[in-house]
This record gives structure tokens, sequence and C-alpha cells, in this order.
């Protein structure tokens, strides 16, 4: 047999790692080689390695040719193309010959313990799966298979399979799936041979269908009756098996098999028993694999009914409170916690309709007739992430699909929407370029500010508008509101002397409350407790307010809007998340369902049914709710424990959607007490919430007693998905629930909760008047004009503002009407009310006696939009329009009736550059739910290109870097602001938004969109802290400031604006050292808590089934592998040989020798080869 040929035994190992190594796929330039027994092969000469590789296939060849047909063997192993490892692989599928199969098997095993993952899959890619396959059938076929041989292929199957995704369908194409089951069956009672098979089992269902096999083969059954309660030994094979049934419960079919044969019901019992015995956590592993078992039981609704009807969810509440106790099961509270999340049963969200308590009859369209509003029901909610619909699992491969990619489009500009002589309806916009200045010359004072105006609602403009909207949309305009201001309120001072408290804001509240009409209890208020808020007027509010329609005639104010805001004067931190707050809250929901005699289950407040909060059923020591003012919009609120509330958001108008703003007053409070408070039908699938931001509160007391402040409030905030549906659609994915709790300090007061600082469209209103009425008309053109009216007939305001000229002299006048346009939009989105702190912010500066601002004046002329969607606002709407469209995907072909606040703005613009003065800027701002900080996106036919992975060489484009400035210099002059998260890039789902629209249609190459964070920043000074109203403004201010950097050769410089605009003019030529973000990247890492509970699963490691795998092999089959194992390491140890982490012992009960001398040939023995296996012998 031996021919004389003899080797080494340093030789052999070698020779088959060096034979792979010479594979350049599977070199391993990690040098990992450094675990390797032998790490000398590193430097084997490639000429040794070639000489090695040839003496293998020799080796190979020769000695097993006694078991082949010489010509075969010589056919497919030595092939040139043939690499040692696919020689041991063919022989493998191809031996009959026990102790060569076993040889194999053991270098197989030695290669692929002493290397890396990617080794295996070199295995994998050159037919290891398929050998291993083939061996495994050859072998067990046989009457009596030998289960020396078996084993083996059983343990290196199961680690091969384990990293080959395509294991079960190779395995079903040589019909190995049977095999192996039938393995199984016949082995039930031989516990190593059980878990061998089980293991390859549970790889086999790495594919569905392979799985699906299994189980109309009953493998359930037998894999079920081998998971034996706590009392059984052999702890190895029960796991494997849990781990198989978890496996093959990956086919719903075998889920649903699973069901209905009673078996969740057993992993239930089963697992408590093992729970309850295992008092000493010594089988954590098991209990775990339990878990993930029920997970996987639990994907489909017939298991999560069964999980529910067999009492889980009362058995893992109670286990894992006692996991709680120790900190060794923490590893089991997780795993419960999501699995009672995902199985507590769905709940309609209790209400009559899912569609907004608000509709609107819409111009040619039936009333009641609501468009298809999909969001709800198509299995994913639109993600609304402020400028842009981001899908949260977009990975970058979407994001890049999603890049503009053709030059064409990305250069070309589009025809107009329509016809160049419809723009001359625009003139009387541009008031700046006909006004003849002739006050100039006149000495005489400036004209009135027109408070009577606003405050009488008599001027001719609101007159007619009041009169076209009431024709166009049916709102009756809610024009008396001074009188239900006055006739609600009491007059403190009439009865008895008692100082006004709080509590005197309630009676507002409460329409059906008839209150004496004492006069003037505003004038009384502010009289008495009135305090100096710059640019605020309660009484020019009152006066917009009452100008202000709406769908359902407010005639309440809420206080805050009303009394106005200062910003505190300390920063306000991000608030710290406790460690396993969901957790607990998830607890506390799950009691609902465990003890729902527990739960008060009380609506206190409802949107569409005043009698309730009228009602002497709502109990004394109830909170009481209120939301049916401006930009409120509660719709229900529910008594669930004694001081826990449900929350539920009315939808936006004519929609069945979009929750996620929200603002409305609660009173009744018992001071130092912690409500908890659920907003239960969130949207979006995460949020700021999970990362320190806190809602805002507003304390009426706290005002009256001077420190009107919308704060920052709410302590154990979390935000993660519930088990409430849509009203309609038990199919339809679950809402979230943002959960907060607010100690009130003060007993009895009014308080006021809102998603972020509210900012009503009369509140704009007020501020414009405010405005107006401060500049000094000789030096600053401020024009207020109405863009044209919303579909609720409120007037969307129009701003200009420049400098007026210092003469009527020609030059003067040519210099004005010259000055390039500069065009601010913001709120396009209502629920983005920091877009309109930060356009105050704006507004103020531009108007301001700033030497900057004078500058900006002189240098520009602004035109403001400063709220897109005033109905939007008026209503609490989140996201959309009267018309339920989200106005900013309306930029591209905008309907004027529908949404012509969009129509009309594209229309100004339309006219700018038909009178050749294209706008040199153009900025929309928004707010960004996900994101903190301050930050621009932008557009660029470079950068798109260059990130989409386009062939077009950029090179020969010409582009002007400008779009960059703004942001450079706002990221040196505005603390919030950060240019990392900027990008310019054109994607294609944006194509219908303000800011791609304006650059391409328009030209517009600084056509921007400003995201301001809800939260705070990450870099700069305020890092750690939230944003207040303060820094909003402040932004608007910087926004503006950097413009003049677009200007700083044409503005004339002195000293006092030196001074102030050193930094900002202080531009360095570095602009395109950074390097555009991905927008799509969510800027914080993970959360802390799952805030899915659907994608929940068990991490599987390959790792864990090795050494699973390795635990399985020891001399004999009988038990006493403990003391074998101990034996293995106490002879390592003698042997000087530190035992590599990832060394195989597959084979470990055949090599008793170290493994080299297993397969070594001694020269000694037989005049030739002897492989020295002394377990053959
Ligand atoms: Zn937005």
């Amino acid at each position: 047999m031996c021919r004389g040929l003899s080797f080494s035994s340093t030789v052999l190992k070698p020779l088959s790692l060096s034979q792979l190594q010479s594979d350049q796929s599977l070199s391993e330039k990690e040098g990992d080689y450094s675990n390797s027994p032998q790490p000398f092969i590193q430097h084997t000469p490639l000429s040794l390695s070639l000489f090695l590789s040839l003496s293998l296939s020799l080796f190979l060849s020769l000695s097993l040719s006694l078991s082949y047909p010489a010509a075969r063997s010589r056919a497919s192993m030595t092939t040139p193309s043939s690499s040692g490892l696919e020689v041991l692989l063919n022989t493998l599928q191809n031996a009959g010959d026990l102790e060569s199969t076993l040889n194999i098997l053991n270098v197989l095993d030695e290669l692929l313990s002493a290397g890396t993952d990617r080794r295996i899959h070199y295995m994998i890619s050159k037919g290891g799966s398929e050998a291993l396959l083939m061996a495994l059938v050859n072998t067990a076929s046989s009457y009596s298979p030998n289960y020396t041989l078996l084993l083996p292929i059983l343990h290196l199957l199961a680690k091969v399979g384990h990293r080959d995704r395509r294991i079960g369908v190779k395995a079903e194409k040589v019909d190995a799936v049977l095999v192996i089951l039938r393995l199984l069956r016949h082995n039930v009672k031989n516990s190593r041979r059980a878990a061998a098979c089980l293991w390859v089992i549970r790889v086999f269902c790495s594919s569905v269908s392979t799985a699906t096999l299994l189980g109309q083969n009953r493998a359930l059954d037998v894999v079920f009756d081998l998971i034996a309660p706590p009392t059984a030994t052999h702890t190895h094979t029960i796991k494997a098996a849990i781990d198989a049934f978890a496996a093959l419960l990956s086919s719903k079919e075998n889920c649903r098999t699973a069901a209905g044969k009673g078996y969740i019901a057993g992993l239930l019992k089963l697992y408590e028993d093992w729970h309850t015995h295992d008092s000493e956590h010594e089988h954590l592993q098991i209990r775990r694999a339990f878990l993930h078992c029920l997970h996987k039981a639990t994907k489909i609704c017939l298991g999560r009914t069964a999980l529910v009807t067999d009492g889980g969810i009362d058995l893992l509440y109670t286990t894992v409170q006692s996991c709680l106790l120790s900190k060794a099961a923490e590893s089991l509270v997780e795993p419960s916690v999501q699995l009672m999340r995902k199985c507590y049963p769905k709940i309609p969200l209790p209400l009559t309709s899912d569609h907004s308590a608000y509709s609107f009859p819409l111009p040619g369209r039936p009333l009641g007739v609501w468009e298809d509003d999909p969001g709800v029901y198509d299995g994913s909610f639109e993600d609304d992430s402020d400028e842009e619909q981001e899908n949260e699992e977009s990975d970058c491969r979407d994001f890049e699909d999603d890049l503009e990619s053709d030059v064409g489009s990305l250069t070309a500009r589009p025809e107009p929407d329509r016809p160049l002589e419809q723009l001359q309806q625009y003139t009387h916009l541009f008031p700046e370029l006909q006004h003849d200045f002739q006050d100039l010359e006149s000495d005489s004072e400036p004209e009135e500010s027109s408070d009577e105006e606003l405050l009488n609602g008599d001027s001719e403009e609101k007159t007619k508008s009041c009169r076209r909207s009431t024709e166009n949309s049916r709102v009756s305009p809610s024009c008396s509101y001074p009188e239900t201001l006055t006739s609600n309120g009491k007059n403190p001072d009439q009865d008895g002397r008692r100082c006004l408290n709080a509590r005197d804001f309630r009676s507002f509240s409460c329409p059906q409350t008839p209150e004496d009409g004492s006069g003037s209890m505003v004038e009384k208020l502010l009289e008495k407790y009135g305090s100096f808020i710059p640019h605020h007027d309660p009484r020019l509010y009152i006066a917009a307010a009452a100008q202000t329609k709406s769908v359902t005639d407010y005639s309440i104010l809420a206080f805050p809007d009303f009394w106005g805001h200062l910003p505190p004067l300390g920063p306000e931190p991000m608030a710290n998340r406790k460690p396993h707050v969901q957790r607990k809250k998830v607890f506390e929901d799950v009691q609902r369902l465990l003890c729902p005699e527990d739960i008060i289950n009380r609506v206190v407040f409802d949107m569409e049914d005043t009698s309730v909060q009228c009602s002497s059923d709502v109990p004394t020591d109830s909170l009481r709710f209120f939301s049916k003012f401006e930009s409120g919009n509660l719709r229900k609120a529910i008594h669930i424990r004694r001081y826990e509330y449900d929350l539920i958001l009315n939808a936006d108008v004519n929609s069945s959607s979009h929750h996620q703003w929200f603002y409305f007053e609660v009173s009744g409070m018992v001071a130092n007490v912690p409500y908890r408070f659920n907003v239960i039908n969130c949207e979006k699938s995460n949020s700021q919430f999970n990362y320190g931001m806190q809602p805002v509160l507003y304390s009426v007391r706290e005002a009256l007693e001077g420190r009107p402040h919308w704060v920052r409030a709410g302590t154990e905030i979390c935000y993660y998905r519930n088990h409430f549906c849509p009203n309609r659609g038990q199919r339809a994915p679950s809402f979230y629930t943002l959960t907060f709790t607010v100690t009130f300090r003060h007993e009895e007061d009014v308080c006021y909760l809102a998603y972020h600082y509210p900012y009503t469209f009369s509140a704009l209103q007020s501020h414009l008047k405010d405005l107006e009425r401060s500049v000094d008309p000789r030096k600053v053109f401020f024009r207020q004009q109405t863009l044209c009216n919303t579909l609720a007939g409120n007037s969307c305001p129009l701003i200009t503002i420049t400098a007026c000229p210092p003469s009527r002299a020609w030059r003067n006048l040519h210099q004005l009407r010259n000055r390039p346009y500069v065009v601010l939009t913001a709120r396009v989105h209502p629920g983005e009310s920091n877009a309109s702190w930060v356009m105050r912010g704006s507004l103020e500066f531009l108007c301001s006696n700033d030497p900057v601002a004078e500058s900006l004046r002189e240098a520009f002329i602004l035109k403001i939009v400063p709220m897109l969607n005033p109905d939007g606002v008026i209503h609490g709407n989140h996201r959309c329009s009267l018309s339920a469209d989200d106005l900013n995907r309306q930029w591209l072909k905008p309907n004027p009736s529908l949404s012509p606040t969009i129509y009309h703005t594209k229309g100004l613009l339309y006219y700018l550059n038909s009178i050749g003065r294209k706008p040199l800027v153009f900025c929309d701002y928004h707010g960004h739910s996900r994101k903190k900080n301050v930050f621009l996106y932008g557009c660029s036919v470079k950068e798109t290109l260059w990130q989409s992975g386009s062939p077009v060489n950029t090179a020969s484009l010409k582009e002007d870097p400008g779009y960059r400035t703004i942001a450079k210099t706002l990221d040196r002059i505005a603390p919030a602001f950060s240019f990392n998260s900027c990008n310019f890039l054109v994607e294609k789902s944006r194509a219908s938004t303000a800011r791609v629209v304006v650059w391409r249609e328009m030209g517009v190459l600084r056509s921007y969109t400003m995201e301001s964070t809800y939260n705070g920043c990450d870099q700069g000074i305020y890092k750690g802290l939230q944003t207040g109203t303060r820094e909003l403004e402040e932004m608007g201010q910087n926004f503006c400031q950097s413009l003049l950097t677009l200007r700083k050769n044409a503005i004339s410089y002195n000293s006092r604006l030196v001074s102030h605009a050193a930094a900002i003019l202080d531009l360095d030529n570095s602009l395109l050292d950074h390097k555009s973000h991905n927008c799509f990247e969510d800027d914080e890492p993970p959360c802390a808590e799952s805030i899915e509970y659907s994608c929940y699963s068990e991490p599987q490691r390959a790792e864990e089934l090795d050494a699973e795998v390795n635990g399985n092999t020891s001399s004999t089959e009988e038990e006493g592998e403990e003391e074998e194992e101990e034996e293995e390491v106490k002879e390592e140890l003698r042997n000087g040989r530190r035992r590599s982490q990832r060394k195989s012992s597959v084979l470990s009960h055949m090599c008793r020798q170290d493994s080299l001398e297993t397969l070594s040939m001694k020269s000694s023995a037989c005049n030739g080869i002897n492989i020295s296996n002394t377990y053959l012998s």
C-alpha cells in the first residue's frame, strides 16, 4: 500500500494549510495564524507550498487508490485546477473506506478550527457542504450506520452548515433532510447522537422550505419529545432540542402546526418548570432558549393568541419579576419583556373613527368623502421626518438609489407650470419696486400704526378676506373672541377681593358654564399681573385671534399664547434616561391586562363630546383636560389609574393619521404627585424623546407669579411601540407610546403641555403687527401683504423688508431696486413650531437696529412667507394642510385651489425670474424630529453624482461652490449649527420639495431647507442642552447674519459694522473641506431599549453552536463528558500547549494524541505509510 513514500509529521499538517493558503481567497491578512498550531507556515516559500500541494494530491490519490477505481480517482482528484481542499472534499464524498474518510474528516476539522470563519466560507465555496452532505447520506444509508464516522460528519456539518446560508437547499437536493430525521428517530434514546442530529436539523432549517419539509414529516413531534423537563440529565441534548424546535419554527406552517398541537402551552409549561427548578440559575441557557423558541412561535398571530390564551403573559410577568431579583438572571428579562410586548393583544384605539375629529369641505369634493389615506393601513406609517419622508429601513443602497444620478435631470430646467401672463398678478406684491418714497421728503409723522385696524378687525383688507373666506370655505369667522373672553371671564376683585389665581382660567374652558359677563377681565389681569414680554402684546394677540378662522370656531384662547412666553433664565440640560425605563413602563402596561379590575378606564375628555368634561360623572379627583383652542389637538383623555392617563391625539384635518404634535391644557391637579401621561397614538418609529428630549410645560400659576415660561419638563420619558392599533385595522401596525411623568408644583394649577414650544397663527399675526409698529418707517421698508387666502379663509402673510433709500435721488432708488432678493419661508409643516421660532428670530433681527441688520437691509430685499401652512397650524395638525396634503410635496405642480400658499409662493418666485431678478438665496425653515443641532440641506449636482456613484466625469461639469458659503459661515457663527450634519444631495423622492424645485426650476444656486432640532445639540457650546426659544431665535438671527458674507464686496463698511460683523465676514478658504453626509444616517446610536418588539430576536452566534458541538465529543458515548473534558485539558496542559479558543474538538475523542500525529505517517512502520490512527486499532 505504501509505495515507499514517507512524510514527516511536520510536513503533513502544513501541507494542507499551505495548500489552502496558496489560494488567494483564503489568505488571512489579519495574521490570525497566531493561534495556529503551526506558525511557521506563514514563511513557507511558494515553491515549497507548491511541492506540498502536489504531495498531498499524490498522497491522497495513492492512499485511496485501493478503494477506488484508478481512473475515477485520477479524473476527479488530480485535475490541474484542483486545490488540495477540493481533493479532500472530493475524496470525502466518494470514499467508502473508513480509514481515509476519518482521516479526511480529521484534516478538515483541523483546518477549520485553526482559522477564522473565512476559512469555513472558503470551504463552503469549494463544495464543502455538499461533500459533507454526501458523506452523511452515504454513511447513514447503510443498514447499520457506523457512528464512529457519522458523529464527526454530523459535527462538521453543524459547524459548516451554520455558516452556509444555502445548507437547507443543498440538503434537500441530496435528500439528506429526511435522512437526518430518520437518524434522529433511531437515536432518541442516545443523547449524544440525538444532539448531533438536532444541531444538523437546526442548521438545515435556515431554509424555510427545509423547515417546512421537516415539519411535514412530523419533525416537530420528534423534537418536542426530546425537550425534557428539568429532572432529566443530558442538558445539552435538551438545549439542542429547544434550539432545533425554534429553528423549525422559522416556517410559518410549522408555527401553525405548533400552535394547533398545543406545543406553545407545552413550551410554557416546560419553561415554568425549568424556571422553578433552576433556582440557582445554572441553566440560564436553556431558559433563554425557551424564550427564543416562544419568540419564534409567536411570529404568527395564532401563536400570539395561543400564548395569551395559555396564560403566557401571566407566566412571563411572574417569572420575570423573580428574575429581576437576581443579577444572574438579568439576561432573561429583556427577552421576556419583548415577548410580552409582542403578544400583548392588539387593541383598537377607543375612538368611533380613525378620521380626524375635524373635517373640512374641500373645493370640488363632497364633504365626507375621504381621500384614501393609506398611511395607516399599508403596513408602514409615513415617517415624516421633516423636510422629507424618510424610510427608516432604508439602508445605504436605498439611499443611493434615491439619489438623482441622471445629469440631464440634474441640470435641465423644466418649463414653468403656468403661462407667463399669469405672473402679472404678483406685481403688487413688490411695492418696493414701485414705491416713490415721497414721505422721505415730507416731514410728516410716520403713519400711525394700525392697531385699531387689527383690534377692531374692520380694515378693508380684513373685511374683504373675511367675506371671501366665508364664501369659499363655509368657515364662519370666529370674530367673537374678545367678547368670549370677557363674557366668560370673572372679575376676581369683584367677588370679595380674592386674589386671581390659575383656577380662574379654567372657567374659559367650559363654554357650557354660564358666567357673568363682568367686562374687562383681560385688562384687570394685565393691570395686576402683566409682565413685560418683548414684542408680545396680549391685547394684540386677542385681536389677532379674533380674526383667525378655524373649522371649529375656537372660542377659547390658550393662556400661554395670549399671555406670552419668556425663555427661562438657565440652561435646560437634556434629560438623563434612567436604565430600564421602558421595562418599567411595559410592566405597568402589562398589568392592565393581568389586573383589568385595577384600571379605571374612564373618558375624562373628548374633543367631540363636550358634555364629557362638564359632566358630573367626572370625579373631582380626576385631572381635567382641554384642547379646543388654536393648535390644540388632544382628542381624548382616558383616566387609567389614579395618577395615570392615556391621551389620544387628533389626526390631521381630513386625514386619519399624522399624530405626533400635541398641545393641551390640564388642570385640577394635586401638587407634588407624579402623574403619568401616555400619548398612545404616535406614529413615528423613533423619537428624540428616547435621547434626552422633554416635552414643554407652561404653568399659569407660575406665569401669574412673574415666570411666564415654557419649560422642558417630564421624567421617565420613553417612546416605544405599543399594543394599540387604528380603530379599523387590527392588521395595521400598532402605534407608539410616548410616556412621561409630570409632577406639578402647584395645587389646582392650570398647565399646558406640548410637543414643542407652541407658536400659533395668531401669535404670528400679532408679532407682525408688533414689528410693524416698532420699526422706524423712514429707515426700514416693512410691508405686510396678503400673499393669498388659505382654504379656511385666513390670510397668508407676505413680508417685505429692505432699507429705505437715504433720499429720493435716482441713484438711491436705483440701488434699492437692484438689490438682490432673498426669499425665506417657514412652517409648511405645522408640527414644526421650532421653525416659527427661528423665523421669529430672523424677522426680529431684520427689523432691528443692529448694524449688521442695517447692512443686510441695504444689501438685500427680503421676501418672507413666515407661515406657509396657517390652517394646519391653527388646527393642531402635525404634517398637512386642510386638504390632508403634505404641502412640501406640492411644489412641482401646486394646485391653486388646494395648495394656494404653495401655488402663490411659487408664483412669486416665477415672477422674480420673469423680471430677471432670480433670488440669491431661498431658504425654507423646518424642524427635524430625529436629529440634533441645526443644519442645511442644499442642492449640488457634483456632490449628488459623486455620492450616487454615477459614472459621469464630474471634472467636466462646472458648478459654483458658493452653495456651501452660508453653511460654512453658520458653522462658524451659529452655536447650534453643525456643518457635519448638512448635505447637498438631490434625492428623487424629494423632487417636489421647495428646496429642490426652487433650485431646479428657478435656478437658485443657494436653495435650502434649514432643519432645527426639537431636542438640542451634541456639539458646540450648547452640547448636552435642549434648545429653547432663545436659541431658536438666535439661529434665525444667525441665518440672516450669514447672508452678509454673500455681499461682502458690495456692502459699505463703517466702523460700527466692522466691529459687529468681523466674525461673520471672516471667511476662510477651506469651503470644500467638509464632506456631505448621508442624510438618512441617524445621528443616534441604537436606543438603549428596543423601540420595536416585532424584530426582537435572540442573537444566535456561530460560536455558541461551535462550543456546544465541541462539547459533544468525548471518547465514549456514555455519560461522563465532564470528567473527560477535564482530562483533556489536563493533558493539554501537560503537553504545554495552550488550547486555542477556537480549537476544534469535533474529533477530539479520536485524537487522544496531538492531531498532527493522528495523521502522521511514520516511515518506521510497515516500510511505508502508517496512518497511526490509534482509535482505529
Ligand atoms: Zn418639515
